[in-house]
């Protein structure tokens, strides 16, 4: 598949969510990934703008991005062509978010009454049905066949790209001494009929403790109310794994 990104034109928006919008362009193939600054918690109930959110996450995503593309995991990215755009893949998206989790935070000590930095004997996978009408809940595994929401070889396909790039994620924030606790996963098909990951991997999707246990991801924008501070710890980790070429 071939693309001539000089020719790449910006069509019509093809979908805008919480923090993203996408868009289609001239070659059927790509769509371009917009970041907002809108920050949302609990499917949007809390929501604020803050500035430089958009052009921050993009950043950040970027890196992560470039970093999986040298560990030769299949994503969506193409590349970043500005400040808040990425060039994507187009993806079919399978309904079903997997979130992967090293330690016990959020939702899940919430369900089973969990001790928050709990950690599990080997990375837990979960899965949520994505539809915001009924707030993403958890679902098993027979359901998700049940209902078609994708095949038993994609549901074994993600669950086994999510467990590696899990691994790889571990090891990324590992060298600046973060700790990854969790992190959502969501996976489409090109195409090509690929099975590969897309969205986006930022604070907004992963949590991310310091070595005092302190949040640098969105966990400080859902309990606290102080956007400043929201901004400095996402500018905090953009300089950090851009090692100050800001
Ligand atoms: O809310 P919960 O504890 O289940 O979230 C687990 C991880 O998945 C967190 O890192 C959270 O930021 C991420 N997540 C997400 N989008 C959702 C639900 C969770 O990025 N819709």
């Amino acid at each position: 598949m071939e693309m001539k990104m000089e020719t790449l034109e910006k069509y019509t928006k093809l979908y805008e969510g919480k923090a993203k919008e996408l868009w289609e362009t001239s070659d059927s193939n790509y769509l371009i990934s917009y970041f907002k600054d809108d920050i949302t918690a609990g499917n949007g109930e809390k929501k604020d703008t803050m500035l430089r959110k958009g052009i921050l996450n993009q950043n950040i995503c970027t890196i992560i991005y470039e970093h999986l593309h040298e560990c030769k995991v299949p994503t969506h990215f193409i590349k970043s062509i500005g400040p808040r755009e990425q060039v994507v893949k187009k993806l079919s998206i399978i309904p079903v978010e997997v979130i992967v989790r090293n330690y016990a935070a959020g939702s899940i000590c919430k369900r089973y009454n969990l001790p928050k930095g709990h950690k599990f004997k080997t990375p837990l996978l979960e899965l949520f049905y994505k539809d915001d009408s009924l707030n993403d809940p958890l679902v098993v595994k027979d359901l998700v066949l049940e209902m078609e929401w994708c095949t038993a070889y994609e549901l074994q396909e993600i669950s086994r790209q999510a467990h590696i790039l899990n691994m790889h994620m571990l090891h990324f924030w590992k060298q600046y001494g973060i700790t990854l606790v969790d992190q959502k996963f969501e996976f489409g098909l090109d195409n090509d009929l690929n099975i590969m990951l897309g969205d986006e991997i930022t604070p907004d999707t992963q949590r991310l403790w310091n070595k005092d246990g302190e949040s640098l991801d969105k966990d400080v924008f859902r309990e606290g109310n102080d956007l400043d501070e929201v901004h400095s710890v996402y500018q905090y980790i953009y300089d950090m794994i851009s090692k100050g070429d800001s």
